[in-house]
């Protein structure tokens, strides 16, 4: 089968691979769609960071590792002990693989495993591929679930993992999240309409608001930015085409004692003064990938959300991964918002 292959920083190379075997408990997948994050630009970029990061981990490998985490497509075959009828299901993949024996798994933080792998970026291969391989316990029946969602299913559970950090602080507060790509409007939209939180969305590229505003979340230029926020959530991250970083920026927005919650991925050095932060008492919040409670809740925040996720993509073949994939992704990203790979 075709597959993408991340070697090293710049490193990435279509190759012919052979199709994975399910084992034990494991499921093989179709893949049909797999999302492109600005974190697997990042690696690609300025990583390896996660990708390689636990060499050895989940059988793999320190390289090589197919990359491509927010995927999903249809059960074509099943391992030994694992039940035959899941063939033809359509799922999504929950990418998350943690231990559940560490002090963190057992205290219902497995995003913070101690042992933690994840599907096409910690220490297994991910969906920039025909196939994949995953654990029984790593899909999600996605039902009659419209196909547009299968790439979003792991930035809603960010988004609710997100909505749990700042919880406390939700009730009468007004929120402004910074980055709408795909991560950042997926988190908006699990904010307001399943936290039913007061939230506007910004970014710097205007086809990126509009695609927001399409979606119904409210949005509002750079340049009408003010300091008036309770809370700030850096959704933007690390980003080639700006010399600012959003969570810097964060700071300029967050009212005194109110919250910056950092989501974006950053590979390297920020530097701020702290007497800035500590004199204004503003809290610093972060948020990672999601756990197990974040699961629980998926099927009845899928319920609250609005949005039409299909204005969002824009899909290409796997064939086109590198060049219309990551480095457009580098080099155009007011193009586009999510691009979809479609094997
Ligand atoms: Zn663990």
């Amino acid at each position: 089968m075709k597959a993408l292959k991340f070697y090293n920083q710049r490193d990435i190379r279509l190759e012919e691979v052979a199709k994975p075997i399910p084992g034990d408990g494991e499921v093989l997948i179709k893949v049909t769609h797999s999302g492109i994050s600005q974190t697997q630009v990042n690696e690609f970029m300025e990583g390896p960071y996660l990708i390689n990061a636990i060499p050895g981990d989940a059988g793999l490998g320190s390289d090589e590792l197919i990359p491509g985490h927010e995927f999903g497509g249809v059960i074509e075959g099943v391992g030994p002990n694992t039940d035959s009828r899941l063939v033809g299901q359509p799922v999504a993949v929950l990418p998350r693989i943690s231990c559940g024996d560490c002090d963190n798994c057992q205290g219902g933080i497995e995003n913070l495993c101690a042992n933690l792998a994840y599907y096409g970026l910690v220490g297994a291969h991910g969906g920039f591929a025909e196939y994949a391989v995953v654990k029984r316990d790593n899909i999600f029946p996605v039902g009659s679930l419209d196909t547009s969602l299968y790439s979003f299913i792991e930035p809603i559970l960010v988004g609710i993992n997100a909505g749990r950090q700042i919880e406390d602080r939700l009730a009468g507060s007004k929120i402004l999240l910074l980055g709408a790509g795909g991560v950042g409007i997926c988190v908006a939209a699990v904010l307001k309409d399943y936290f039913g939180a007061d939230i506007v969305i910004s970014d710097f590229l205007p086809f990126r608001l509009q695609k927001a505003a399409e979606l119904g979340i409210k949005t509002l230029r750079s340049e009408e930015l003010t300091c008036e926020y309770d809370i700030v959530i850096d959704c933007a991250g690390s980003d080639p085409a700006s010399q600012n970083a959003a969570l810097l920026e964060s700071f300029d927005y967050v009212k005194s004692n109110g919250i910056v919650l950092m989501i974006g991925s950053y590979f390297h050095e920020l530097s701020f003064i702290p007497m800035s932060v500590i004199a204004r008492q503003v809290q610093l919040r972060s948020s990672f990938a999601y756990d197990s409670f974040a699961v629980g809740k998926l099927n009845e925040v899928l319920e609250t959300l609005e949005p039409d996720f299909n204005l969002l993509i824009h899909e290409i073949p796997l064939e086109d991964i590198i060049d219309e994939g990551y480095f457009r992704s580098e080099v155009d990203k007011g193009g586009f918002v999510r691009i979809v790979v479609k094997p």
